[in-house]
């Protein structure tokens, strides 16, 4: 079936021909709930009547004309995330990766004008960044990098929510010029720093005049119950990038910048020919609006802490399970043992979900979710975890 697809992905038996919120309908007319939003993509759920309001509304006027005339959506959609995320202004592209290397960009031109003449930025173990070379030499993966070599140089691996290691590696180099980190770990298991730490980073950041770089892919556009996750720690990055949900599945990605970091790439120095076109711009703005119009932010906060107490509760005689953490409705359920397996369980039970780290269920439905679908979540994926630990010894 998928003969001519090069095999990147090992896909599972199963092909969707429609959406519903938060349903996803198969060939057969089989009805599965999404608890994965396509990897936090579509938060708004499947065929949400703004989004396709919007993108056939604009493909009758323009899809395309090229960054070199201005773009209006563009504009439009800029003010709104300016507005939202405190930042001052955006570089558009299409995917999470190209946000990454616009920023991994930035960081060394702002090196460069500091006459450092090899800019290291720190990352961290654990972390997601994406697949072109400097974003997978970013990421704190061997499986990502394996067969890549030679690597992109120029960054200094230090282990997640761990300050101290941070303050070691400034003290050995002094070439370091930014740090990037997602504010949660999506793809290393959904990984919640320490409170403050965010916070820290930021005073580092300061202290040392190095960018503050945070990767809010998967974390952004309302799924931790902030628009942004490190708006609950009261912060401004220099730079944070975004994409997955920001199209709610019309390829979109944003590197948005601040104060020192705003001009450094200057005219000539990136670009992109998809990048910020007036279709995806279109699809952008009507997520933002309908974020708003929903109150899908705020909701995303109870929604998450309900489910994860709900959870709690009817996991709590499960002795497989090591924790079950969130922020809003980003989800992770860790079990003491390899669980992959999980997700062509839960596929035959028309769930879909995801395992990460190789033990931790992950859980990313789209903030539409409704009481009623929750519950089904609930209970069906209970069942699902208690057959399968009641297997293992
Ligand atoms: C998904 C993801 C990326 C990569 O995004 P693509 O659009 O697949 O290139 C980067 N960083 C984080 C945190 C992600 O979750």
């Amino acid at each position: 079936m998928t003969g001519h697809i090069m095999p990147t992905y090992n896909r599972l038996p199963v092909t969707f021909d429609r959406g519903e919120g938060v349903w996803l309908i198969d060939e057969n007319n089989q009805r599965y709930l999404d608890a994965l939003s396509g990897i936090a993509v579509c938060n708004l759920g499947h065929a949400h009547p703004a989004v396709h309001k919007a993108i056939c509304a604009q493909s009758e006027k323009l899809l395309h004309t090229s960054n070199l005339y201005n773009i209006a959506n563009q504009e439009v959609l800029a003010d709104k995330l300016i507005n939202k995320s405190g930042m001052s202004n955006v570089f558009f592209c299409n995917s999470g990766a190209e946000a990454n290397e616009a920023a991994i960009k930035l960081a060394r031109k702002f090196g460069h004008a500091k006459g450092i003449e090899k800019p290291a930025i720190i990352v961290m173990e654990k972390s997601f960044h994406g697949r072109t070379l400097a974003t997978l030499s970013a990421t704190g993966n061997a499986k990502v990098q394996q067969g890549f070599a030679p690597l992109v140089e120029g960054f200094i691996r230090v282990p997640y929510n761990d300050i101290e290691a941070i303050e070691a590696a400034l003290k050995s180099n002094k070439d370091i010029v930014a740090i990037l980190v997602e504010p949660i770990q999506g793809e290393g298991g959904i990984n919640i720093p320490a409170s403050d730490y965010l916070n820290r980073i930021r005073t580092i950041c300061d202290e040392h005049d190095i960018l503050m770089m945070l990767d809010e892919i998967q974390s952004g556009i309302g799924r931790t119950g902030q628009f942004l996750a490190y708006q609950h720690n009261d912060i401004l990055p220099d730079v944070c990038t975004l994409a997955k949900a920001l199209g709610n599945g019309v390829p979109i990605g944003a590197c948005l910048a601040r104060g020192k970091a705003a001009e450094i790439l200057t005219a000539g120095a990136h670009g992109s020919t998809f990048g910020g076109n007036p279709l995806a711009c279109a699809a952008g703005i009507a997520v933002l609006n309908t974020l708003e119009a929903e109150n899908l932010i705020a909701l995303a906060q109870v929604k998450g802490d309900k489910l994860r107490a709900q959870f709690s509760e009817k996991l709590k005689d499960n002795v497989h399970i090591v924790d079950i953490r969130n922020k809003g409705l980003m989800m992770g359920i860790e079990l003491d043992t390899p669980c992959a397996e999980l997700v062509k369980l839960a596929l035959d039970e028309h769930l879909l979900i995801n395992v990460t780290n190789d033990t931790t269920i992950r859980l990313l439905p789209p903030l539409i979710i409704n009481e009623q679908e929750s519950h089904h979540l609930v209970n069906t994926l209970v069942a699902i975890i208690n057959d399968y630990t009641a297997q293992i010894h």
